[in-house]
C-alpha cells in the first residue's frame, strides 16, 4: 500500500506556522474575501476561507454583492479595497455572474493584494522567477511533497490539465523545482503512453476515477487535485484510488489530499502581502 499523502495534517501545520509568525512578530495582516451573488458552493469556500483565517490568526472581511451587482460596481469596490492601507490580501471568489467580466476583475486587484496569484503580472513574474506570491492550489502539492520529503529534480512529471490556476501553474512550480515536465490535456494523443512515464503524475480533469491502474507507473507520486461529486453524493478524484493505491508509492486521497492546501497557501500569501506592503522581509 502507497504512503497517504495527508493534506489535512500539512495544511494544518502551514497555518500553524503562518499564526506563530505572526503572533510572534505582533503582525496584523488582514484579508478582504468578496462575494457576488449565492452560489452555495461558492459560500461554502468563502467560509471556509473565512475559518482558515481565524485559526491562522488573520484578520478576515467580507464584502457581499447581490448576484445582479454590476461590474462597475464590483471594479469600484476593489479600487477602494485597493487603496485601503488596513486590507492586505483581496480575493475574488469565482466564478462570477455572467455579465461580470472576470479577467477584468482579476486584474484590477493592485498586483501586492493579488493573494490568489491570478493577475496578469503575477502569473509573469511565476514563469521569469522573480516570484511574488505563488498559485496556492500548485504551491501546495509542492508542500506536500516537501513535507514527505519527496524531491522532483530529474523526475518526470505529467501534468494533465492545463488551466490558469491548476496545470499551467503547476507547470512552472515544477520547473523551479527542476522535473521534467509534461503537460497534457484533451488533445493530447496517447495520454497513456505519456502518463505510464509520469513519476510525478498531477491529475487535474476533473473527471472522476479517469486515471485507471495501467496508465500509472510502478511507484509513481500521485498528486490527484480532481474534485467530483459521485452520483452517490460522495467526493471522488481523478484517479481510481483503490485500484492504483498498491501500484505506487506515494498518493493523495480525496477528500483530505491536495483539496486543504489551497487555502493553507492562501493564507500564507496574505501573511506575504502584509510583510511586502509593510516592508518586512
Ligand atoms: P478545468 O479548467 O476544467 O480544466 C480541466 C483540464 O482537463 C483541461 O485542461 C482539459 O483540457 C483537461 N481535460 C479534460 N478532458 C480531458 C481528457 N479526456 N484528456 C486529457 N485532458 C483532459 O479544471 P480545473 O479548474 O483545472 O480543475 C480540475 C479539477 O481540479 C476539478 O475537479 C476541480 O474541482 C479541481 N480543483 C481542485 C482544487 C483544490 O483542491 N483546491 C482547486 C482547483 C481545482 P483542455 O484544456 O484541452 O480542455
Amino acid at each position: 500500500m502507497a504512503t497517504l499523502i495527508d493534506g489535512k495534517a500539512v495544511s494544518a501545520a502551514v497555518k500553524e506556522r503562518v499564526r506563530q509568525t505572526i503572533e510572534a512578530n505582533g503582525y496584523n495582516p488582514c484579508l478582504a474575501v468578496i462575494i457576488v451573488g449565492d452560489d452555495p458552493a461558492s459560500r461554502v469556500y468563502v467560509n471556509n476561507k473565512k475559518k482558515a483565517c481565524e485559526v491562522s490568526g488573520i484578520h478576515s472581511v467580507e464584502y457581499a454583492l447581490p448576484q445582479d451587482a454590476t461590474q462597475h460596481e464590483l471594479l469600484s469596490l476593489i479600487d477602494q479595497l485597493n487603496a485601503d492601507a488596513d486590507v492586505n490580501g483581496i480575493l475574488c471568489q469565482l466564478p462570477l455572474p455572467p455579465q461580470i467580466d472576470e479577467i477584468a476583475v482579476i486584474a484590477r486587484i493592485a498586483p501586492l493584494k493579488d493573494v490568489d496569484c491570478f493577475n496578469s503580472l503575477n502569473v509573469g513574474r511565476l514563469w521569469t522567477g522573480d516570484k511574488t506570491f505563488e498559485p496556492c492550489t500548485p504551491a501546495g502539492m509542492i508542500e506536500l511533497l516537501d513535507a514527505y520529503g519527496i524531491d522532483p529534480t530529474g523526475k518526470h512529471c505529467v501534468i494533465v490539465g492545463r488551466s490558469n490556476i491548476v496545470g499551467k501553474p503547476m507547470a512552472a512550480l515544477m520547473l523551479e523545482r527542476d522535473a521534467t515536465v509534461t503537460v497534457c490535456h484533451s488533445k493530447t494523443k496517447d495520454l497513456a503512453a505519456i502518463t505510464q512515464q509520469a513519476d510525478i503524475l498531477v491529475a487535474s480533469v476533473g473527471k472522476k476515477h479517469f486515471f485507471s491502474a495501467d496508465m500509472i507507473k510502478a511507484g509513481a507520486v500521485i498528486l490527484d487535485v480532481g474534485i467530483t461529486r459521485g452520483e452517490d453524493n460522495k467526493l471522488y478524484g481523478d484517479v481510481d484510488f483503490d485500484a492504483v493505491k498498491d501500484k505506487v508509492s506515494y498518493i493523495t486521497p480525496v477528500p483530505g489530499g491536495c483539496g486543504p492546501m489551497t487555502i493553507a497557501v492562501l493564507m500564507k500569501n496574505t501573511l506575504r502581502a502584509y510583510c511586502l506592503q509593510m516592508g518586512k522581509r
